[in-house]
């Protein structure tokens, strides 16, 4: 979020006291459902509600990888819902890649900075490489029209050519992903939608909405009163765009989907380390452990994008224990996370400096996780909302990662609420009547 946009902070003078839809949330999901409603019906006045600033939450602190969980995920994703939902899930993602890579150019090429890049994953053990290497093997087996998109390389090669430093890893795969600064491609696309659909569109910052009731006797055409510090406002249909902070205000889904903080940095090892940012992001997975001297889990899972222009090291990953991890609170970082990371960066390309140099900045963001890993997106049931009506619908719990997801996720939403028919189809369809 470094140098907020001028619309930031924006809201109308008073809260409009109904709209047909009310978008809970301004990140890449929020942003997302908007465009493709306000594309898809011309009658259609929608109103984005946003707690803090807009895109504050994860999408405007995230580590900007565009990338899919591709092969590697396949098996087992495969084990739990079958190999064709499993092919499906991972087409989903890509499309979404590709989708956003091509969206981003179109409507925010200079201000996102998006580029496309290989993308080397590099495993601290053989054992790690070896399972994601069957994975591979497997996806490629079930699915041939997938075959040539992972390439592997051996640990003397990702030294050699990645200069990984003296991390000795057991190898790397490298394959196709994006890199991009997510709040800014979010902020241009709602600079634009505020310019196209002015009529149409209210955005409310700072207002965050605090209670959702269902009141049909007040309001018969626009039902939901949604409350707020600035008073209410009352719509035909909710969509929860609220990522980790979604059961606050939907308490049936607490502990199925629940807030996670996570950890990134900005690092300057200019002169230290070449900037190949506009080739190449990386992903170092180690296994868990915990660490008696830090007393924090490390969770071995480690992710870099350099900027193109600046040279900097955008660089996430965590050494946390659950009380700072298992929290919805990002307006601190755990210091003991944030030290990690600096250890870890010159460790990372085996480089010897006065560690403390070279912090530009930290900060932290909430993710939403989910016990299986994937979103929930659709309508919501009653036995969730224990209300009646049947005009709430969800897209959070996008887990560590998102991006990949969230776009096409929005999408989806929209054009549900706008067409009544599901084009792009849920990865959840059991939230979903029409897929059911
Ligand atoms: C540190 C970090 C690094 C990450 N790195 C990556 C990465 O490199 N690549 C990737 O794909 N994913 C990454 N992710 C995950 C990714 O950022 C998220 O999956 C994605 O941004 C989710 O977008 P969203 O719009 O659904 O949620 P968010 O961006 O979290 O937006 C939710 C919004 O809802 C608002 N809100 C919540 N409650 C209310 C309320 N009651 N009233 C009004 N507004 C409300 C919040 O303020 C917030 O702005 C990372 C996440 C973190 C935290």
């Amino acid at each position: 979020m470094h140098i907020p946009h001028s619309l930031a902070q924006i809201q109308s003078a008073s809260l409009p006291e109904t709209t047909d839809v009310a978008i809970i949330g301004s990140g890449i999901t929020g942003t997302s459902v908007a465009k493709f409603l306000l594309e898809g019906r011309p009658d259609t006045h929608v109103t984005i509600l946003e707690a803090r600033t807009l895109c504050s939450g994860a999408t405007g602190r995230n580590g900007g990888h565009l990338v899919t969980f591709g092969g590697a995920g396949y098996s087992a994703l495969k084990a739990q819902h079958g190999a064709d939902e499993a092919a499906k899930i991972l087409k989903f993602a890509q499309d979404t890649c590709d989708q956003l890579l091509e969206t981003a150019k179109e409507m925010a090429r200079d201000e996102s900075e998006i580029r496309p890049v290989t993308r080397v994953r590099a495993f601290g053990d053989a054992e790690s490489l070896e399972e994601v290497k069957r994975s591979v093997a497997a996806y490629e087996l079930d699915h041939p029209a997938m075959r040539g998109r992972f390439e592997f390389i051996d640990g003397k090669q990702a030294l050699e050519v990645q200069r990984f430093g003296n991390h000795h890893v057991a190898g790397a795969a490298l394959f196709p992903a994006a890199a991009l600064w997510p709040y800014r491609f979010v902020l241009k696309v709602i600079e634009h939608l505020r310019n196209i659909y002015s009529a149409r569109l209210s955005i409310e910052a700072n207002t965050p909405v605090t209670d959702v009731q269902y009141l049909p006797d007040l309001r018969v055409s626009h039902p939901y009163a949604l409350r707020t510090p600035r008073g209410n406002i009352y719509a035909r249909q909710v969509v929860y765009c609220t990522n980790g902070y979604t059961s606050h205000l939907l308490p049936e889904l607490r502990g199925r989907l629940f807030p996670k903080r996570a950890t990134m940095t900005v690092q300057d090892l200019i002169g230290l380390a070449p900037n190949r940012g506009d080739s190449t992001s990386w992903n170092l997975h180690q296994k868990a452990r915990y660490d008696p001297n830090i007393d924090a889990i490390l969770n071995g899972s480690y992710y870099l994008q350099q900027n193109a222009n600046s040279g900097f090291f955008f660089f996430g990953g965590e050494a946390q224990i659950a009380h700072t991890a298992l929290t919805s609170d990002d307006t601190n970082a755990s210091a003991v996370s944030v030290q990690h990371l600096v250890d870890k960066l010159s460790e990372f390309f085996g480089i010897e400096h006065e560690n403390n140099d070279a912090l530009v900045s930290s900060w932290s963001g909430i993710m939403g996780f989910t016990p299986d890993s994937l979103p929930l997106a659709g309508k919501l049931p009653s036995s969730i909302t224990l209300r009646d009506g049947d005009g709430e619908w969800i897209a959070a719990g996008f887990n560590g990662g998102g991006m990949c997801l969230c776009w096409r996720v929005g999408e989806a939403i929209a054009k549900q609420i706008t067409v009544e028919t599901c084009p792009i189809g849920f990865l959840r369809p059991s939230l979903c009547p029409r897929c059911a």
